[in-house]
């Protein structure tokens, strides 16, 4: 198949959970024709390896409390790169669509007529129970499954609809929500959903230094304080995460800690 790629146009490309094994063909291929790359920090360093010598990478990952100054900034490069002729790719961990920003580039793109595409990744939702050998869903157990992430603009509390969320019938993902442990668990459990659900954090899905921590709902705070580094991390909440203990053999690369009274 021949990849649409001139000069002058924006392919916002998934780069997955960071293993470049779990790249998509198309990706690969984007990432190897491009002479310009604009990553993020979750992009893991074997994928920027696949880049063709003489491609420029650019990092331009945010610092947190200046986001929206710096998206706008992101948006004016990769449209200027384009419109200088350039085959850019917007590089972005797991999928451009999952808590990625991919609609203001898209709309920046589009309102400069700069050609612009998007490549699917694999999200870290999924990575991270394919680390586990779980499932995020399952028949009679959990029929919804919950993307939802715990980023708080600087400054404001968390705002979410706990009710909604603390369903006992469904799998919560939550992106970016270890520092908010606390507030996830005692928000959940005043809405109704059961102290001792079953939790699984993971850190580092697909990297070398994955870790894992199985808990429950009332002790997750102390559980990610205890037992994770600085890596991203994301949380599975629910039943489908009953007994992930016993599942440890399908893990290759995790240190432990269980948390369990
Ligand atoms: N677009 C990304 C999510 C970006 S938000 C995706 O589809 O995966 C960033 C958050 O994603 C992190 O704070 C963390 O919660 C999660 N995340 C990204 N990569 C991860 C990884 N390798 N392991 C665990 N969580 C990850």
């Amino acid at each position: 198949m021949t990849l649409e790629f001139p000069a002058g146009m924006v392919w916002l490309v998934g780069a997955g959970p960071g293993d470049p094994e779990l790249l998509t063909r198309k990706a690969e291929r984007l990432i190897r024709s491009a002479s310009v790359i604009y990553h993020d920090a979750l992009v893991g360093p074997n994928v920027l390896d696949l880049a063709a010598p003489g491609c420029r990478l650019v990092y331009v990952g945010k610092r947190s409390g200046r986001h929206s100054q710096d998206q706008k900034t992101i948006d004016a490069l990769i449209v200027d790169a384009a419109l200088a002729g350039e085959r850019v790719v917007r590089l972005k961990g797991g999928d451009p669509s999952i808590f990625g920003r991919s609609a203001e580039e898209l709309d920046a793109c589009r309102a400069a007529g700069v050609p612009v595409a998007v490549c699917p990744g694999v999200t870290a939702a999924s990575a991270a129970a394919a680390s586990l050998c779980r499932s995020l869903t399952l028949r009679g157990l959990s029929r919804k499954l919950t993307f939802v992430t715990a980023h708080a603009k600087a400054g404001e509390t968390l705002d979410l609809d706990w009710q909604l969320l603390a369903d006992p019938d469904a799998t919560l993902a939550v992106y970016m929500g270890k520092s908010e442990a606390e507030a996830i668990s005692r928000n959940l459990i005043q809405a109704g959903l059961p102290a001792d659900t079953p939790v699984a954090v993971i850190e580092n899905a697909s990297l070398p230094d994955e870790r894992h921590v199985f808990t429950r709902l009332d002790l997750l705070s102390l559980a990610t304080r205890a037992g994770l580094g600085s890596g991203p991390a994301i949380l599975l909440i629910g039943r489908v995460m009953q007994g992930a203990m016993s599942s440890r053999s399908c893990s290759k690369a995790s240190s432990r800690i269980e948390s369990l009274p």
